[in-house]
């Protein structure tokens, strides 16, 4: 099945294209302006738009306004829909659909009964969810339209890594009821990628990058090779247990006994639903004012009973509070890196993206796992972080402009291969030097997952002149783990610190280990079997030699070495 969209849209000149994120929790817009991808704001001003429509009186609302009325029109509102398009009723997770309408079971695929329409003695209506959708992207479009002065008629969209042929289809389908092309679906974290690699001062190099998309229902995590700005995604994995609306529970639970602690003998606002719905939307924003102050205050009117509730938490209760959240996003985020075959300090950088990445713990949890010299991108680790919730929409506009002169039928066949399934070698390509104490070691130049035809060229320093081998080799890491010399007081101060956490069950302290001595990691090198010898003579002592490595699409290397300033040098082609 093709990823784009009605082959019978606008001509590529008659086009207005956005990027458009659309996910279960929110959605967002965005639009290059000179050449950089801005977020567009909907008529209420929102840039995040919650992805809820709402009806009453037969009036359509969308957004935050659909939103608020969580609380007074639970049934007549849609929310967290997006991933039940293309599936069936069997196979959905309803789980975070007890606050509003119900899905419901409708032939092959699942609808939502609401009303929709004014007057007391019209009847309901069953929406089947790519009706739902279209009518969300309706308005999505209609606010982009609106902004922008033009007609919107196509778009990028963005999708998890595990949308599955059917979902995009449906994806597809009810864009286009909603009079919108589609001109690509792309992948979630390769359009996080495109954003950071789109800026002016992004160096396009060869990098493992670890893309963190922690969301409202659930949260997916993939590991990417970027090879001379080829993108290969090498694991993914997904969880829908930790994400943003865990978070909201974890507070959610915490101000209800808070409130009942202070009002005794008043009802648990959990146990009703208007009174869930407020604590919940509360809950929310009291979580988003944490990532952004020490403290952050709860005020609900009428929270049960009649009674009004304020109070406040500070960031650190939070973050104890939500430790077992915390956890479960290290976790997730080890596990994509394993399934990748790679090690934590095989990565480069690790870019966090969705709203539950403004989160500053988590990105300092993450800081935690990886090495020093891997870049943590998030706002609290990183002052040049791209906003984590602009960066699905960005890398959609950024592609859509990249793409939007195509013939429709043309966008296929011209774009696919930036994005993985292209040959790739498997292991490093590099040649042999000599370290400071005259030990062989191995240099690589092309990484391994480097999508091919590839060339890249190293200069390897010859000290000593003369005769130079150059030895080109294949390689392989492993990690090198050397065990610290035990230290007596360290292990005392542990010892204290284990009867510590024994005497209160809420240990406050910052979950990382500090003072315990780390045993130390690195990556290391093994030098593999031999792919080509080249001799070159009379090197200049203290001269440089240049190896130029290129791997062509059927896997053949080419090698080339000469003295950097010197005349001639030395060619050899090995067929894979
Ligand atoms: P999903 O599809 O997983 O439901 P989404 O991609 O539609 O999510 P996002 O906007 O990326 O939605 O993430 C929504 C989540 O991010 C919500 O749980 C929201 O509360 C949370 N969030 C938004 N802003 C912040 C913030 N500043 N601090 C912490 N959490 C935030």
């Amino acid at each position: 099945m093709s990823d784009s969209g009605a082959k019978s849209g606008p001509e590529p000149s008659e086009r207005t294209t956005i990027g458009i994120t659309f996910g279960n929790s929110n959605s967002s817009i965005a639009y290059l302006v000179d050449d950089k991808p801005e977020v567009i704001a909907n008529e209420d001003g929102d840039r995040q738009i919650p992805t809820i429509l709402s009806y009453v009186d037969g009036e359509e609302y969308y957004g935050q306004q659909a939103k608020n009325f969580l609380v007074r029109n639970p049934q007549n509102t849609v929310a967290y829909f997006r991933d039940f398009l293309g599936k069936e009723f069997k196979a959905i997770d309803p789980t975070h659909n007890h606050a509003s309408s119900h899905p419901q079971e409708s032939g092959e695929t699942v609808s939502f009964t609401i009303k929709d329409k004014a007057g007391e003695e019209e009847a309901a209506s069953t929406l089947a969810v790519s009706e739902v959708a279209t009518r969300y992207l309706r308005r999505l479009v209609s606010a982009a339209t609106e902004y922008l002065g033009k007609k919107v008629t196509s778009a990028v969209i963005t999708i998890p890594t595990n949308f599955n042929d059917k979902q995009k289809a449906a994806l597809v389908a009810a864009a286009a009821a909603a009079d919108l092309e589609v001109l690509q679906l792309i992948s979630e974290p390769v359009a996080a990628v495109l954003a950071y690699d789109a800026r002016p001062e992004a160096k396009i190099e060869d990098k493992v990058i670890v893309v963190a998309e922690l969301g409202g229902t659930r949260s997916d995590v993939a590991v990417v090779a970027s090879r001379g700005g080829m993108y290969t995604v090498l694991a993914t994995v997904h969880d829908y247990e930790f994400a943003g609306v865990a978070l909201d529970k974890v507070l959610m639970d915490h101000f209800a006994k808070d409130f009942m602690k202070k009002n005794s003998g008043a009802a648990d606002p959990r146990e009703n639903a208007r009174n869930l719905a407020k604590l919940r939307l509360e809950a929310e924003a009291t979580k988003r004012a944490l990532s952004l102050g020490a403290n952050a205050s709860f005020s609900v009117e009428s929270l049960a009973d009649g009674i009004d509730f304020a109070s406040t938490i500070n960031r650190l209760r939070y973050e104890t509070i939500a430790r077992a959240v915390f956890e479960g996003l290290n976790r997730l985020v080890e596990s994509a890196v394993k399934k990748a075959g790679l090690d934590v300090l095989d990565v480069d950088e690790v870019i966090l993206s969705g709203g539950t990445s403004h989160t500053p713990r988590i990105a300092a949890n993450l800081g935690n796992i990886f090495p020093q010299k891997t870049r943590i991108l998030a706002p609290a680790t990183d002052v040049t972080a791209i906003n984590p919730s602009e960066l699905q929409a960005r890398g959609a506009a950024l592609q859509a402009s990249l793409i939007q002169d195509y013939e429709a039928e043309d966008i296929d066949q011209s774009t696919h291969a930036a994005v993985t399934t292209v040959p790739h070698v498997a292991n490093a390509i590099g040649v042999i030097s000599l370290n400071e104490a005259g030990e062989e070691v191995f240099v690589p130049v092309v990484q391994p997952e480097t999508a091919v035809p590839a060339r890249r060229t190293v200069h390897v320093s010859a000290p000593n002149g003369g005769d130079v081998l150059i030895k080109v080799v294949e390689g392989n890491t492993h990690i090198k783990v050397t065990k610290p010399e035990p230290k007596v007081k360290e292990d005392e101060s542990k010892a204290a610190k284990v009867e510590d956490a024994d005497d209160s069950d809420e240990d406050d302290s910052d979950f990382s280990d500090e003072e315990e001595e780390e045993e130390k990691r690195e990556k290391v090198w093994k030098i593999g079997s031999t792919l080509a010898e080249a001799a070159l003579k009379g090197v200049k002592k203290g001269g440089k030699v240049e190896v130029s490595i290129t791997v062509g699409s059927d896997l053949s290397v080419i090698v080339t070495a000469r003295e950097v300033g010197g005349k001639g040098g030395v060619r050899g082609t090995l067929t894979s």
